[in-house]
C-alpha cells in the first residue's frame, strides 16, 4: 500500500486545549493532547491509530477533519492544505473526509427518520432533489446490508449493529475518499464487531476508500489495517506495517499491547507484559521520554532526553532511544 500516491499527510500537528483559571479566566495550563504528531496516510490503505485512553489518537482524527482547530500544524490532502483552505473548498473537503462515530445511538437524531438521516449530507450540499435523494439513500441503505425500506424507520428500532450501519451508510453517502473510523465496533458485541469490521473492508474494496481506523485495541485493528501507528500521551511512538509491528515491534508500549492480546490457540504461551503505574496526565506528562515511568527498559538518559521519532528500518519508525533491544 504505501507504493500508493499519499492522500493525506500530516505534519507537526498539535492540538493543546487551555485550561483557564482565576478571577480573570487565563490561562493556568494547558493539556496537551496532541504534540507534534506526523503520519503519512496512503490512498486505498487502512492506517490503524492505537493507544490508550487519552492519548490523543481521536483528538488526532478530529483535528485532521477540522472538527477541532488546530494550535499548529499543517495537513494536506491531496496536495490541498486543510487548514489553509477558504470555507468554499472546506465545504468540498468534508465531503471527501467523512467521520464514523463510535456510539451510533448518539451521533444519530431519535427524532427524524433513518432516511432523512443519512439524506442530510446530500440536503447540506444541495446535491440532488428529494426523489433522487431518496433513491440514493435507498442504494446505500442496501450497500451496507439494510433494506430501502428502513428509510421510514427511526435510530431506536435498530440494534446496536445496524446502527452502525446506518452511521456507515451517513458517511458513504458523500461518496468521500478518506474516513476517519473514530472507534467504530468498541460498542459493539464482539460477535457484531467482525461483521461490522467485514462491511468496512468490504466497502473499502468497492469504493476505493482510504481509512483512519482508531481503536483502544491493538487486536481490532490488527486484522483490517495495512499499517500500524501507536500513539501514547499525545505522541506517536511507533509506526510500521501490521506485520513488522506484530513480528518486531520496536518500542516498549507496543510489546507490552502486543502482549496483551490472548492468542486463539491456549496451548501457546505469551509472556504478558504488565505495565506499571496509570498513564500520566497530559497537562504535566514526564520529562524526557513520556513513557520512561512505566518502561521496564528506561535508563538515565530516557529521563532527560526526549527520543526522536524516526526511521529505525525500512518503513518502520519508533521514538525510543533502545528501539533495536526491544525485541531482542
Ligand atoms: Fe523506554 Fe527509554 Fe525507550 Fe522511552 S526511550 S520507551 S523509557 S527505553
Amino acid at each position: 500500500m504505501t507504493d500508493q500516491p499519499v492522500l493525506l499527510d500530516v505534519h507537526n500537528l498539535v492540538k493543546h486545549f487551555p485550561i483557564k483559571g482565576g478571577f480573570l479566566r487565563r490561562e493556568v495550563a494547558r493539556v496537551r493532547a496532541v504534540d507534534d504528531v506526523s503520519f503519512a496516510v496512503h490512498r486505498g490503505e487502512t492506517l490503524g491509530l492505537v493507544g490508550e485512553s487519552g492519548c490523543g489518537k481521536s483528538t488526532t482524527g478530529r483535528t485532521i477533519l477540522r472538527l477541532l482547530e488546530p494550535t499548529s500544524g499543517q495537513v494536506w490532502f491531496d496536495g490541498k492544505e486543510v487548514f489553509k483552505l477558504p470555507s468554499r473548498d472546506l465545504k468540498q473537503l468534508r465531503r471527501d473526509m467523512q467521520i464514523i462515530f463510535q456510539d451510533p445511538f448518539s451521533s444519530l437524531d431519535p427524532r427524524i427518520t433513518v432516511g432523512e438521516s443519512v439524506a442530510e449530507g446530500l440536503v447540506i450540499h444541495g446535491i440532488g432533489q428529494a426523489r433522487e435523494r431518496a433513491e440514493r439513500v435507498g442504494q446505500v441503505l442496501s450497500k451496507v446490508g439494510l433494506h430501502p425500506s428502513h428509510m421510514q424507520r427511526f435510530p431506536h428500532e435498530f440494534s446496536g449493529g445496524q446502527r452502525q450501519r446506518i452511521g456507515i451508510a451517513r458517511a458513504l453517502v458523500l461518496e468521500p475518499r478518506l474516513i476517519v473510523c473514530d472507534e467504530p465496533v468498541s460498542a459493539l458485541d464482539v460477535s457484531v464487531q467482525s461483521q461490522v469490521l467485514n462491511l468496512l473492508r468490504n466497502l473499502q474494496q468497492e469504493f476505493g476508500l482510504t481509512y483512519i481506523f482508531i481503536a483502544h485495541n491493538l487486536s481490532v485493528v490488527e486484522h483490517i489495517s495495512n499499517r500500524i501507528a501507536v500513539m501514547y500521551l499525545g505522541k506517536m511512538i511507533e509506526l510500521a506495517t501490521r506485520d513488522d509491528l506484530f513480528r518486531q515491534p520496536m518500542h516498549p508500549y507496543t510489546r507490552a499491547l502486543i502482549s496483551a492480546i490472548p492468542l486463539p490457540d491456549p496451548t501457546i504461551k505469551r509472556e504478558r507484559i504488565i505495565l506499571k503505574g496509570d498513564v500520566p496526565s497530559p497537562i504535566n506528562p514526564p520529562s524526557g521520554c513520556r513513557f520512561h515511568p512505566r518502561c521496564w527498559m528506561a535508563r538515565d538518559i530516557c529521563k532527560e532526553q526526549e527520543p526522536v521519532f524516526e526511521q529505525k528500518a525500512p518503513n518502520h519508525w519508533s521514538a525510543c532511544h533502545f528501539a533495536e533491544e526491544v525485541s531482542t
